[in-house]
């Protein structure tokens, strides 16, 4: 019989995650990088800023007219942030079940928002909403050079070793 290729997972999906001012305030880096390559997704970009009103006004294009869109900015700049992109299958939709309900309060426990916080105005982490969301914010806070296209050993032979 012959394989079907068109079924494969897209295993080159990526994600973005950004850890906010209050995860990095409360030491929570490790433990929220921790669980992505636990789950074995592959980080691929990754970086410490802080962040613009602009690159943050274009990040939250669509939140613009809500009421707590000047406070959301503020929080957003009151720090550094960590920023990842993190690729895999269906990452972008399994990162979001690991990040957990916007709102802490409604997030199950288990989740990033879930374990470490209680209010939706302190909520640790950002990720992606959609795949074609991921394409444009992580165009948005990183340059192709800066994402690392590297092979997994697992996937290569060591006979060079
Ligand atoms: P997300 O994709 O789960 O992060 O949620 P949204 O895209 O709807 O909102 C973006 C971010 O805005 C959230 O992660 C929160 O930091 C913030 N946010 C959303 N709703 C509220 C709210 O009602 N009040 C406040 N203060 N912040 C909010
Ligand atoms: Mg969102």
């Amino acid at each position: 019989c012959s394989f079907a290729t068109s079924g494969l997972p897209d295993v080159r999906e990526r994600t973005l995650i950004a850890i906010k001012p209050d995860g990095v305030q409360r030491r929570l880096v490790g433990q929220i990088i921790q669980r992505f390559e636990q789950r074995g997704f592959k980080l691929v970009g990754l970086k410490m800023l802080q962040a613009s009103q602009d690159v943050l006004s274009e990040h939250y294009c669509n939140l613009r007219t809500k009421p707590f869109y000047g406070s959301l900015l503020r929080y957003m700049t009151s720090g550094p942030l960590v920023v990842m992109v993190w690729e895999g299958h269906n990452v972008v939709q399994t990162s979001r079940t690991m990040v957990g309900n916007t709102n802490p309060a409604e997030a199950q426990a288990g989740t990033v928002r879930g374990d470490f916080s209680i209010h939706v105005s302190r909520n640790v982490v950002h990720a992606s909403d959609s795949v074609e969301g991921a394409k444009k914010e992580i165009q948005l806070w990183f340059q192709t050079k800066d994402l690392l296209d590297w092979d997994s050993w697992d996937q290569t032979s060591n006979d060079d070793v």
